[in-house]
């Protein structure tokens, strides 16, 4: 598998590169030359297979030029290690459930074959890589939920001060290890800039091996697209099925884009934000305008210039009228979003995270909006006990506590305050390579 970058079609590196890399050095994204094709027969018999077997399938064919099979099948088995069950919500909409992992948030599969794969790939190097990930919430914790006691991979977490939950924070700051947490004085996109800035910086780059672990990195899109499989696999073939994304990055949107091309029958995608609406508003107007996060319920979304927007304009060669035929988008308040939760709890029973609540809401209106029968699948992007401070308040009911989350909560926390100012973060860098 050879990547290029979305800057420069000649800047053409190994997968090993992208993954360890993270970024071209022409501040583009890495973006595989081919999409390789599943045999339709799979798609087929796609209920012959498990969950693993699919994703270890997919895996072999962007991995297998540069990992032997039996690694393959050993990080793919290790990183799948928990199910993502299809729950009908009612006859039109069904939840694929991505909360199951160690951290309750689909980010678990991302950071889990990601760790494998560039443990695998460092494995010939005898010097320390360095992983720097800025968080809104829920990459930091799977990030370092993933990487955590790796001996030659130290992970710098860097989020936003105030705007993460309780327990977000604990699944930040309770590591220690290879594992630091920065506070920053800032918002995501901050944290976010800092983390760009320090791979353009060409003297922290002589002292340090940078790479990074958030949605720009391909090995997170790659097991991202595995559960689109299993997904399909799960409902009935004989209906069209759309998946609806609640989105922020857009990382998640761009696996389905990406189960798409390599031939699942998606029959539509639609992404679902908060009022943080970029995207939606780019599919009404043809215009990108990224602007300031603006905080909300659902803080995962709370993104105001999505960094995999460049991967997706891409794959349809800047083409707005072919994007928007593909994706349609819509956007909501909080208020929405607790109503949503509200209604979804009294009439079906199922409680909603505030990130699945948006999803949901768009699943609806596409469905008002279109006379198809499309069979709608919203992927559930956390457990909603992850947002249980934000909404507990607002809500009537109590949030079910899964036992693995008292874990993060008892143990103490290691954080370190900082600034927003990029110098500072580069003398925290450069202090620990010493
Ligand atoms: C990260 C995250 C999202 C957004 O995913 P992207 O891939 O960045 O679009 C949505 N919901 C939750 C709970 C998340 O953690």
């Amino acid at each position: 598998m050879k990547l290029y970058s979305t800057n420069n079609p000649n800047h053409i590196v190994s997968l090993r590169e992208a993954v360890l890399h993270s970024l071209p050095p022409d501040n583009g994204l890495y973006v595989p030359q081919q999409y390789p094709a599943l045999d339709p027969a799979i798609i087929e018999n796609i209920t012959d297979y498990s969950f693993r077997e699919l994703a270890n399938i997919i895996a072999t064919q962007y991995l297998r030029e540069e990992v032997p099979e039996e690694i393959i099948q050993e990080i793919v088995y290790d990183a799948i290690n928990f199910p993502a069950p299809v729950i009908n919500i009612d006859d039109k909409i069904s939840i694929l459930e991505l909360f199951h992992g160690p951290t309750l948030a689909f980010k678990d599969f991302g950071a889990r074959f990601m760790a494998r794969l560039m443990n695998h790939f460092w494995s010939t190097e005898n010097k320390k890589l360095n992983i720097l990930v800025a968080t809104s919430g829920d990459t930091g914790g799977a990030v370092a939920a993933g990487f955590y006691g790796l001996d030659s991979i130290e992970v710098t977490i860097l989020y936003p001060k105030g705007k993460v939950s309780r327990l977000q924070e604990s699944q930040l700051t309770t590591w220690g290890s290879n594992i630091h947490a920065l506070e920053i004085e800032g918002d995501f996109d901050d944290c976010q800039k800092l983390v760009k800035q320090a791979f353009l910086d060409l003297d922290l780059n002589k002292h340090l091996h940078l790479s990074s672990a958030n949605s720009i990195n391909i090995a997170r899109l790659i097991p991202q697209s595995f559960y689109y499989f299993e997904a399909y696999k799960q409902l009935k073939k004989d209906t069209p099925v759309a998946f609806c994304i609640p989105s922020g990055n857009f990382g998640n949107l761009t696996a389905g884009l990406i189960a798409q091309r390599m031939g699942l029958p998606i029959s539509h995608m639609i992404a679902a934000t908060n009022i943080n609406d970029v995207f939606p508003n780019y599919l009404k107007t043809g215009e990108y305008k990224p602007t300031a996060a603006i905080p909300t319920l659902s803080n995962a979304m709370d993104i105001g210039h999505p960094s995999n927007f460049s991967r997706i304009q891409h794959m349809y060669g800047s083409t707005w009228n072919d994007i928007k035929k593909d994706i349609s988008g819509y956007s909501y308040t909080d208020q929405q979003t607790i109503n949503q939760i509200l209604n979804k709890h009294k009439n079906n029973g199922y409680v909603l995270d505030p990130h699945t609540a948006i999803g949901v809401l768009a699943a609806e209106q596409y469905l008002n909006s279109t006379n198809t029968g499309h069979q709608v699948v919203v992927l559930s992007t956390a457990h909603p006990i992850k947002f249980q401070s934000e909404i507990q308040a607002e809500i009537d009911f109590k949030i079910p506590y899964p036992a693995s989350v008292h874990r993060f909560l008892d143990l103490e926390s290691h954080k370190t305050p900082m600034s927003a100012t990029f110098q500072d973060f580069k003398n925290f860098l450069l202090s620990k390579s010493s």
